[in-house]
């Protein structure tokens, strides 16, 4: 079959690789239906060391299954599956506590060890775990939304549920990628009165009006803190929902929660420590967050999905097919893109 390989740092192939095939009796295979390139992809695409074997990309899917091991017994052949960026057994701790990203026996799709999904199938290990079949009536219209269900909207929920937005509250949303688009709309979908998005890419702050955004602030550093407060009556916000995973961004976020608010961190950390600890000290900030235990929500955010509610799927605006993937790495590294689907 045909999969997307990273070598290095901007060196993404369509490559023939292997079919992927049952392993382990807990194993299924899933044809993909939808893939697409993750905000987080774009790291590796960054900074990746030359590696002589190369890494098969993309931890998001929706697909149907093809194939099952002999203990499989949740999800059978011909399921329509979303597959999340984790898998997970189902059964342990964390999973039992809705922290399957914790699973002892878990682990993250599109690494080194683990095939990913930019490819027409993937092998998902401990499938009754992991994925979670649709059994609903699945409307064309609908594909788009139910992939993001595999992590950004999970994603930009968990963001929320750590900054604790409730109905009412002020929330300030740091980042204008698909995962604060879709922290934006699960803020919305919570209740927050005011949602506040930092960003500065006009189709993007668009969406963000367009899913419930109510300002946008544009600036950045001192002068974005600057603003929010303005904003907020000089208090700051309650609840922060952090959606790059940069030290400045971090900051940011810290420095414009208000005393006793919290902050959500979802955007994936490129730096060994979190800065602003004095303002988060002095301010009672709390500040939590990590890999969205997506599998856990999608009971949650499926049902608003299928009624229509919320469209996250709104977040794609380029789709490929696979040999148009190295070229939907370079749009979304450029910022011309979005986020880019991938249907092989
Ligand atoms: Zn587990």
């Amino acid at each position: 079959m045909r999969a997307t390989v990273m070598y290095s740092a901007g060196d993404v192939r369509i490559e023939n690789v292997p079919d992927p095939k049952i392993v382990e009796s807990t194993d299924a295979v899933i044809r993909v239906t939808r893939a697409c390139v993750c905000g987080s992809d774009l790291w590796p695409y960054q900074k990746m060391e030359r590696s002589d074997t190369g890494r098969v990309m993309g931890h998001e899917a929706i697909g149907v299954v093809e194939d099952v091991g002999a203990d499989v017994r949740t999800v059978r052949r011909g399921d329509f599956v979303i597959m999340p960026f984790a898998f997970s057994d189902g059964t342990c701790a964390f999973c039992h506590d809705g922290l399957q990203t914790s699973c002892i026996h878990g682990g993250f799709f599109g690494t080194t060890d683990v095939a990913g999904a930019q490819a027409e199938a993937v092998r998902i290990p401990l499938a009754d775990g992991t994925l979670f079949p649709v059994r609903a009536n699945t409307d064309d219209a609908l594909i788009a939304s139910l992939l993001t269900l595999s992590d950004v909207m999970g994603t930009g929920h968990h963001a929320t549920v750590i900054a604790r937005v409730t109905p009412g509250k002020s929330v300030a949303v740091v980042g204008d990628g698909a995962v604060g688009l879709c922290a934006v709309i699960a803020a919305k979908r919570l209740g927050a009165e005011q949602i506040i998005i930092l960003g500065r890419h006009a189709d993007r702050i668009a969406l963000a009006k367009d899913f419930g955004a109510t300002d946008v602030v544009s600036e950045r550093g001192e002068a974005a803190v600057e603003r929010v407060r303005e904003l907020t009556g000089g208090y700051g916000v309650h609840s922060v929902l952090e959606c790059v995973g940069l030290e400045q961004a971090m900051n940011t976020a810290i420095t414009i929660a208000r005393p006793g608010g919290a902050v959500g961190r979802v955007g994936v950390p490129q730096e060994q420590t979190i800065p602003g600890s004095e303002p988060a000290f002095y301010n009672n900030v709390t500040v939590g967050g990590g890999p969205a235990p997506v599998r856990a929500y999608i009971e949650e955010l499926l049902p608003d999905v299928l009624e229509g509610k919320i469209e996250p799927g709104r977040v794609f605006d380029r789709t490929v097919g696979l040999d148009g993937v190295p070229d939907g790495y370079r749009a979304m590294n450029d910022r011309k893109a979005i986020k880019v689907m991938v249907a092989p």
